[in-house]
């Protein structure tokens, strides 16, 4: 028996699974009346020590908590996310949970505990990240490291990325401990530092370094997707299994130094500027993926005709020039249906009057999953067609994606029917990337669904301004998140 479950599921329309469930709980409770009666209770000691939990006092600790952690700058770089993996750790231990603070380098911490299962089936991990992308104190309504709360929010810097994800996994697995009803599996938190810029110093120097941490888990929750509420108020769960893969290389081009006055026919900056403007007009190949179709299918019939039968079929819409533009208009859908390539920094002369030997550009380039880098690069090459710009690569990895009818996703789909009146469960590719890579990499189907509600408009706020959370998501994230543990397979049926 699970008490201590979401309350007021009586008014969702619930399907023929859980009215099973219900049948199989009366019958436990019928069962345990009768163990009571003849003074047999012992066998069910788990179940009688389990308690009720309180949703909305562990929603409240979970706005204080991450208010608390918004008030530590982590800004990366540098980072410095230790204070932050502190602070986190001295909850769970006034818990009872051991938590260690494990240090790549000085300052860089990340936070690791364990709360042990009955050992029936391999652990889940809950991961999320302690630093953040900087914010402009200027453009914001409230100072972004000041864990400000107003009118039913958490505002600041990390709000939904990732700190509000932290906070919410560390008190579900709070939930659990209180409940007195462990999991079947090992419940795994991870709060990691350096995500922003690649993981080298957080998840991905713990699965190198500390492998003791992942172990042999079977699954990963990381942020990544979330369920988005559409404008008509109709809510779709989007469970990411796979993300786009970044490329990011960095172009150089050389040529004689000199002085600004007497320049040559080109230079380091004009060869350079040749190529990106090239780069600028060229467009990458539209492919639809498996996932991605899936997922435009999904919200088709949320959607009227003609635009209906287009995503119901995108691969074949796509073909028609005019609507491939339109729908490319949206820079989201766009990523979605090709490689994007997009220069950011840009390095020539330190002074007006000086011509450099080098000038260089980096481009942030992202792949869709099952494109091999080392093609991407000699499609790039080609494009330039300059032999003297050289390309160095300063990120890459390979594409990976998740089973999307694991145990996990029967939980999460449980979970949707459960508490989101039976809202649809759609797998989905994201156009940024996460952490997951590290643990698909090391063999953990790992899946970004944050059990946040979110519109639109509070999606925009993450790497964006006035970054926040509603304090009812968490509140609601911390129950949901409970209950997609509970529902994770037991034993070995995986
Ligand atoms: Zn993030």
């Amino acid at each position: 028996m699970r008490r201590g479950s979401a309350p007021g599921t009586g008014s969702l329309d619930l399907g023929p699974s859980l009215t099973h469930l219900r049948a199989v709980r009366r019958a436990t409770r019928e069962a345990r009346r009768l163990l009571v009666a003849t003074g047999m209770l012992g066998c069910f000691a788990t179940a009688a020590n389990a308690v009720e939990l309180d949703w909305r006092k562990l929603g409240d600790e979970t706005a204080e908590l991450l208010a608390n952690v918004l008030r530590i700058d982590t800004t990366n770089p540098p980072g410095g996310e230790i204070a932050a993996a502190n602070a986190l750790a001295r909850k769970l231990t006034a818990e009872g949970i051991a938590a260690e603070v494990i240090e790549s380098a000085p300052g860089r911490g990340s936070l690791y505990a364990r709360l042990p299962g009955r050992g029936g089936a391999r652990p889940v991990i809950l991961l999320s990240h302690l630093d953040v992308v900087p914010a402009d104190a200027r453009s914001w309504r409230v100072p972004p490291f000041a864990g400000a709360r107003e009118g039913g929010f958490v505002y600041g810097r990390g709000a939904l990325d990732c700190k509000g994800i932290g906070a919410v996994d560390l008190m579900a697995m709070i939930a659990i401990k209180r409940s007195g009803e462990p999991l079947d599996r090992d419940l795994i938190l991870l709060a990691t530092a350096d995500e922003e810029t690649g993981g080298k110093a957080g998840a991905g120097w713990l699965v190198q370094h500390r492998p003791d941490v992942v172990g042999n888990a079977e699954y990963c929750i990381n942020e990544g997707d979330h369920i988005h509420q559409l404008p008509s108020g109709r809510k779709v769960v989007q469970l990411g299994i796979g993300e786009k893969t970044p490329c990011w290389v960095k172009l150089v081009a050389h040529g004689e130094a000199g002085h600004g006055s007497t320049p040559p026919a080109m230079t380091a900056v004009t060869r350079l500027v040749r190529a990106l403007n090239k780069i600028r007009r060229y467009r990458t190949p539209v492919r639809v993926v498996r996932p991605v179709e899936a997922y435009f299918a999904a919200l088709a019939r949320f959607e009227k005709e003609p635009l209906a039968s287009r995503l119901a079929h995108l691969g074949t819409a796509l073909d028609d020039p005019i609507f491939l533009a339109e729908f490319a208009r949206n820079p989201r859908q766009n990523a979605l249906i090709r490689n994007t390539i997009t220069p950011t920094v840009l390095e020539g002369s330190p002074k007006t009057n000086v011509i450099p030997a080098e000038a260089s550009a980096h481009l942030d380039c992202r792949l869709l999953p099952g494109e091999k880098p080392a093609e991407f690069l000699d499609q790039l090459r080609d494009v330039i067609g300059d032999d003297s710009i050289s390309i160095e690569t300063l990120l890459s990895f390979p594409a990976s994606s998740s089973d999307p009818d694991s145990g996990l996703t029967a939980a999460i789909r449980h979970m949707a029917g459960r508490e989101l009146g039976g809202a649809p469960v759609v797998p989905s590719v994201t156009p940024g990337f996460t952490d997951s890579h590290y643990f698909r990499e090391h063999g953990v189907e790992s899946y970004g669904f944050v059990p946040f509600i979110l519109a639109e408009d509070e999606e925009k706020t993450v790497h964006g301004t006035n970054e926040r959370v509603s304090v009812e998501n968490l509140r609601g994230g911390v129950r949901r998140l409970v209950t997609v543990l509970r529902a994770l397979p037991s034993g070995h049926q995986q």
